[in-house]
């Protein structure tokens, strides 16, 4: 073990990684000083897991849940840090400040079941250290003095100084909790570059006026993140318009239609204007990686435990029991939250009356509104049309909704992008542009799913940081 120094370390931002970098530096026997910008800190951590705190993820040590706008270095640096700083670690650290944890398959909880219990724990661990606690003070320079070879940082009516800084001011998600982004100027100022900045783990919008109907409904589905029709179309302009390729099994468009850039399950909350929950929240992060402006859908599968022919012979059972009054929105919410079958009547295009009678009848689909994509319902008289059955199950496993765009960094839990992992040393998180500077947490470009990979990514950035600073390697 290297011989911790006696120096003074500046830490700027008070969330999860700057707390972690302060109690490691302070630890290490280092002057330890930690600025926040807002009047308390840990305001993102307080809300983090809905109040509980999931705060750490047993499989968080292989790194290859981790993502990065800049290729495969993220995965390569967060496995580095792990190596180092493991989950196993980060559980022995807060049992031994005084936060006993408990596992949840792979997801780890305080027992407590509060994030405030984390907080205060942290806070207790940095006071009983000595660490110096300013907050209120957002730091507006920072840049190295090269004569004396200390650190200058400024604020609004101040400068002070310090050996070494750790810069852990997060990233822009969530930005009432302190986090507005404005580390990522300070790091520039320092010689950094930052990459494209998406809001990642929220939900999409979509623009469906009728959507209001399913509004306030929890649903488990399972969701696909899929190329939006444009691209499709764009793909294959002469297919698009109807035409079929001579010589060709299968077009551009149709390859185009089959790709799934994620698929996940889990629960779904509906809105009047969007989609969320946490597959929807994983989805949003692999959208946050694709190129700018890709156009994406979103397929749900409402019933992903039954096939399309199982699932139409249970329904074909009900409908034959209910008579000529088995409505579609009937059949659809044995299956499905009722605000959701209102809606999927409702998109059906198609009254009820249109399907009297028509049960034993099926038929291949027929396209109807632009939302619904792919799904058949046509009136009971057009020959050949789906039975009632037959439609509430295509409506049930293949809605399909163009994403118009997420909730944006206001409702987002994470950034995708950040500073250009190249520009740190993987073993100790040292800056490669800036003497004595180091960077932990979200700011570095690197992040992970829900399921308490980011805040794992948060401490033991940190607390690699803070160590490496006070011992300036
Ligand atoms: C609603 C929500 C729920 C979440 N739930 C979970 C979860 O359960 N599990 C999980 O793993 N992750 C969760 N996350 C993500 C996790 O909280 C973050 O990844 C983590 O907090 C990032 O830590 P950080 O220290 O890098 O940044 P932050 O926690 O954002 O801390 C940065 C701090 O720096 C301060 N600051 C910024 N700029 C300056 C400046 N110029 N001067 C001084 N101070 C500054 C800010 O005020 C802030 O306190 C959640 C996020 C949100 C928004």
């Amino acid at each position: 073990m290297m011989e911790c120094g006696k120096r003074q370390v500046a830490v700027i931002g008070g969330g999860a990684s700057g707390l972690a970098a302060a109690v490691a530096a302070a630890r290490c026997g280092a002057e330890t000083t930690l600025y926040e910008a807002m009047t308390r800190p840990g305001r993102k951590l307080l809300i983090t897991g809905n109040g509980r705190c999931n705060l750490c993820n047993k499989r968080a040590g292989d790194g290859g849940v981790y993502a990065g706008m800049n290729g495969t270095d993220a995965a390569e640096l967060a496995a580095s840090v792990f190596a180092r700083f493991s989950a196993d670690k980060i559980c022995a650290f807060f049992e031994e400040i005084g936060v006993a944890v408990r596992a949840e398959g792979d997801l780890l909880y305080p027992r407590s079941g509060q994030a405030s219990t984390v907080l205060a724990a942290l806070l207790k661990e940095a006071e009983r250290l000595h660490v110096k606690l300013k907050y209120n003070v957002r730091i507006r320079s920072l840049r190295r003095d090269e004569s004396s070879g200390r650190w200058e940082i400024g604020t609004d009516g101040w400068t002070y100084t310090a050996d070494a800084v750790v810069l852990a001011s997060g990233s822009k998600a969530a930005p009432e909790t302190g986090s507005d982004g404005s580390g990522y100027a300070l790091a520039e100022e320092a010689g950094h570059h930052v990459t494209r900045l998406e809001p990642a783990l929220t939900g999409f919008i979509i623009e469906d006026p009728q959507l209001r109907l399913a509004s306030g409904a929890r649903t488990k589905a399972r969701v696909r993140l899929v190329p939006g029709l444009a691209e499709a179309a764009d793909a294959d302009p002469a297919e698009a318009a109807g035409a079929v390729p001579a010589g060709r099994g299968r077009t551009v468009s149709e390859e185009i239609r089959e790709t799934v850039y994620a698929e996940e399950d889990g629960e779904l909350q509906w809105a009047d204007d969007g989609i969320s929950g946490i597959a929807v929240f994983q989805l949003s992060r692999i959208a946050a990686h694709l190129p700018e402006g890709t156009p994406l859908r979103l397929a749900i599968d409402l019933v992903p435990d039954l096939t399309e022919e199982e699932l139409t012979a249970s329904l074909r059972l009900m409908a034959a029991h209910m008579g000529e009054d088995a409505q579609l929105r009937q059949l659809c919410a044995a299956f499905t939250h009722e605000r959701v079958a209102r809606y999927i009547e409702e998109i059906s295009g198609a009254p009820d009356k249109m399907f009297a009678a028509s049960d034993k009848t099926s038929a291949a689909p027929v396209e109807t509104t632009g939302l619904s994509a792919g799904i058949s319902a046509a009136p009971a008289e057009t020959p050949g049309a789906p039975d009632k059955a037959s439609t509430a199950a295509r409506l049930l496993k293949h809605l399909s909704f163009p994403i118009a765009g997420t909730r944006g960094f206001d409702r987002a839990q994470t950034t995708a992008g950040g500073i250009f992992v190249s520009e740190v040393e993987p073993d100790t998180l040292r800056s490669r542009v800036a003497e004595d500077l180091y960077l932990a947490g979200e700011i570095l470009d690197v992040d992970g799913p829900c399921g308490g990979f980011n805040l794992a990514w948060a401490w033991a950035s940190g607390y690699l940081a803070g160590s490496a600073a006070a011992r300036s390697i």
